[in-house]
């Protein structure tokens, strides 16, 4: 017997079928004779659409009442399972995040856990009975509900397993474990048996959405058990692992994109202290999450340019701190482009090896793609291209690296 959280994904109970086929698994778990607690996100395209009308009804909304809107996919189909599950005999409640409680900081739209009531999940437990938590959603200090920023349903299930001290948090999805690459791209992209948490940490965090990059720190941090699986076929996932758990390390373990990215160049930015920080003050207190920055040397000692990527929906928001601040930060130009996407290799391999960057700088030449911008960490480097070189990029760099699956 183990006690396990489920979480299933948009397209997994995307339709009532697949709500009853999620049902019949989870019935067969707990025949098994497991504990067995469920997690489940929005129909697919529910939550785009609520978002959507948020946006219809005032292009500035108050982020609380986003919230309240955006949560709603997930209490359907919470209470859809709970009677599909019903209708097999299994005993079954849903329960919303504010019923958990699942408590978090007041950052409507993509609010951070903070505490889990372990209570309602053990009781449900110890009468045999399936908790069905809505997942994405939480509750703030003032009782208003928050979300959990896009994909934040896999953060809700890891985070309960991590509070009622599950066995294992399987993630069940579309595809069945992770992928070298996204297999969606890349036909060739070859499943992994196993990743590191530091790994799928980086490669989460650059583009692939297959696990939302907090559920993996939280895994890591609190050493829960997670796995990426189908919930379509029976076939063995990817495990989320230490270090210690890895036989044989590759250099590269993945390739990752992200889309989601804008560039931005400041022209003729005065060369003297304080101006950098001129800058990026600003755009911090506007909460622009600023990622690459490349300040180029300064020909003759008056002037640089500064370029530097930010998410692309927060792009207008960047030009126009920028453009209010042009009178003291005197630069001569603002250039900037929200048809980019970041590019990046990942692997832990990648600490003791030379030569990984100088590959992919090659292999992109081969290809005839300029690189923008480039940033290094200790187990990733990552470039910026045009969008419309994305596939090739990555099919390229998959080939480069030697992920290409052998059939
Ligand atoms: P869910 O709705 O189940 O949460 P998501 O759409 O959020 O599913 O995540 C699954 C998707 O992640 C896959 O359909 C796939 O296209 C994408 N993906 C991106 N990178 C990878 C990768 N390296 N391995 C597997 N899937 C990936
Ligand atoms: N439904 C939410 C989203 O689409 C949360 C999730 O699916 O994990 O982002
Ligand atoms: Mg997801």
């Amino acid at each position: 017997m183990a006690r396990i959280v489920k979480k299933f994904g948009g397209t997994s109970v995307g339709d009532m079928d697949r709500i009853r086929n999620v049902a019949k698994r989870v019935a067969k778990s707990v025949e098994d004779g497991n504990e067995v607690a469920v997690v489940v996100s929005a129909m697919s395209g529910v939550t785009n659409q609520l978002i959507g009308y948020c946006q219809d009804a005032a292009t500035f909304h108050d982020a609380r009442e986003y919230d309240a809107v955006v949560a709603a996919g997930e209490q359907i189909t919470a209470g859809l399972l709970a009677i599909a599950l019903q209708d097999l005999g299994v005993p079954a409640r849903s329960f919303m995040g504010w019923q958990i409680p699942l408590r978090t900081d007041g950052i409507h739209g993509a609010a951070r856990i903070e505490e889990i009531a372990p209570d309602a999940l053990e009781a449900c437990f110890k009468e045999g009975r399936v908790a069905v938590v809505a997942g994405f959603q939480g509750i703030a200090g003032d009782n208003r509900i928050t979300t959990l920023g896009r994909g934040g349903s896999d953060t809700s299930a890891v985070a309960l397993a991590a509070s009622v001290s599950a066995d294992r948090c399987d993630i069940y999805t579309d595809v069945d474990g992770v992928y070298t690459t996204d297999p969606r791209i890349v036909p060739k992209a070859r499943k992994l048996d196993k990743i590191t948490f530091e790994e799928m940490l980086e490669m989460a965090s650059l583009g692939a959405k297959v696990l939302q990059t907090r559920s993996v720190a939280l895994a890591m941090k609190y050493g829960v058990r997670t796995q990426v699986l189908s919930s379509f076929e029976d076939l063995p996932g990817t495990l989320v692992v230490g270090e210690e758990e890895i036989v044989e390390q590759e250099v590269v373990s993945g390739i990752a994109y992200s889309r989601g990215e804008a560039k931005v160049t400041i022209v003729g930015l005065e060369d003297s202290p304080g101006k950098v920080s001129g800058v990026f003050s600003p755009l911090a207190k506007h909460n622009v999450n600023v990622d690459m920055i490349v300040q180029s040397a300064s020909e003759d000692g008056t002037a640089t340019d500064v370029t530097f990527t930010v998410p692309e929906d927060d792009l207008q928001k960047t030009v126009k701190v920028l453009e209010d601040n042009r009178g003291s930060l005197g630069f001569k130009d603002l250039v900037y482009n929200g048809n980019v996407v970041k590019v990046s290799v990942v692997g832990l391999g990648m600490r003791s090896h030379a030569g990984v960057a100088s590959k992919m700088f090659d292999t992109l030449a081969d290809k005839g793609i300029n690189i923008q911008v480039i940033s290094t960490s200790e187990i990733k480097v990552s470039v910026v291209i045009d969008a419309e070189y994305s596939e090739l990029a990555v099919r390229a760099l998959h080939t480069a690296y030697g992920l290409d699956r052998q059939d």
